[in-house]
């Protein structure tokens, strides 16, 4: 990359991000191309955003044609998308959520932990959350993140998170008293490591909000939108929350967040309790609008349940011969390959081979490709991972 954009960078911005020295300049589909003209396979769009891959056609052209029509207008007036997007997101959870827009999902999860308190009021303010659980960096979703790692130098946390570990039910209830409001959960574990829910644990944690009167909170800000096959990964599982957030993959890309809620939790949010500026602007719902209805058109949420059953096949047998390999974890196209050994020799040996991906909780390599991948892409990407994890030393 140039020298002249490093030095920019070490003078003018703030280094809190560990970088490779790769300038992304261009991306369609599931390629994108750096300054030189070099060509890189993305098995990790956009850290999970761009879950349609680089610049899906129709979101291009729903931003394209709104960007000359009206940029931002705040939340004082009403505008077109922002009702349609609602009605679309709540008709897709199938228990008639209502939703808020904020555009991250920090700031959703912030909102979900606002509607826990409003609920358990008066005297309720706890939140059981889980051990290796991400939910954002903002104080509040970093309270209720359960690593212990990213607390660090910044407490005290805000009050009431208690963590049990995840997919243990007993420890979950056992956190539970007088003053419990909610249980905050990923269905899927993303930055945890890509861990899915052992039988009976999300419908356990169902029925103990139940049995408690407490908001059961899915973040889905990284499996949801279809990454699994399913428009939420819960309903995998059959299970209903009462709060769910979204972001990463909401808007193909462009920054937005939603929480949806139902009506009973949905109204302890009125004038005064919350707001965001930007939340639900006419850039953002028009893009959403256009991922869900690429999802459909391209029966996208099929193609994932395809993709997930080939890459679960190809990486067992890649398990049987290579020892590194401890574990594989999929659901669509949210994949984690457990490792005997530290995955960040793997993802740097792969960007030499021009393969992106991910490496999370210092030992399972992250993949979460695009649902637009190729056969051919698929095929390309497996192969220089299989070869090499063949020839990792260690
Ligand atoms: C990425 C992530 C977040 C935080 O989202 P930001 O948009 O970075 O604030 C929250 N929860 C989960 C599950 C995530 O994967």
């Amino acid at each position: 990359m140039k020298q002249a954009t490093l030095e920019q960078f070490q003078r003018y911005v703030i280094p809190n991000y560990t970088r490779y020295p790769v300038c992304l300049v261009r991306g369609v589909g599931s390629s994108v191309w750096d300054d030189e003209g070099n060509r890189y396979l993305d098995f990790f769009p956009g850290w999970g955003c761009d879950l349609l891959g680089h610049c899906p056609p129709r979101v291009v052209q729903a931003v394209q044609a709104q960007v000359a029509q009206l940029i931002h207008v705040p939340n004082t007036w009403y505008m077109e998308a922002q009702g349609r997007l609602a009605e679309a997101l709540s008709e897709r959870t199938g228990w008639g959520g209502q939703c808020f827009f904020c555009n991250s999902g920090t700031e959703a999860n912030e909102a979900a932990i606002k509607i826990a308190r409003l609920h358990g009021k008066p005297g309720r303010y706890k939140i059981v959350s889980m051990l290796d659980s991400f939910h954002g960096r903002t104080l509040g979703a970093l309270s209720a993140t359960g690593q212990p790692k990213y607390h660090k130098g910044l407490e005290p946390l805000l009050a009431g998170f208690n963590y049990a570990p995840y997919g243990d039910l007993d420890a979950a209830a056992k956190l539970i008293d007088g003053e419990t409001c909610a249980i905050m959960v990923e269905p899927i574990q993303g930055e945890g490591g890509i861990n899915l829910p052992p039988p009976g644990y999300l419908q356990g944690l169902r029925e103990l909000c139940d049995r408690h009167n407490l908001l059961l909170i899915f973040d889905e800000v990284q499996a949801g939108m279809g990454r699994t096959g399913r428009w939420f990964a819960a309903q995998h599982w059959d299970v209903q929350p009462d709060v769910t957030t979204l972001a990463k993959a909401l808007a193909g890309g462009v920054a937005a967040g939603a929480l949806i809620a139902r009506p009973e939790a949905a109204e302890k949010l009125r004038p005064g309790t919350h707001a965001a500026t930007f939340g639900g602007n006419p850039l953002a719902c028009v893009a959403a609008l256009a991922t869900i209805e690429t999802i459909e058109a391209e029966k996208l949420l099929q193609r994932a349940e395809e993709l997930g059953a080939y890459f679960q096949q190809r990486f067992d047998a890649i398990r049987s011969r290579c020892s590194l390999l401890r574990e594989v974890r999929v659901k669509g196209v949210m994949i984690g390959l457990e490792l005997a050994v530290d995955g960040a020799p793997v993802v740097e040996a792969c960007l030499k081979r021009r393969l992106l991906i991910n490496c999370t909780h210092s030992t399972v390599l992250r993949l979460l490709p695009a649902l637009t991948l190729s056969d051919a892409e698929r095929d390309e990407g497996c192969d220089i991972l299989e070869d090499v994890l063949a020839n990792i030393t260690v």
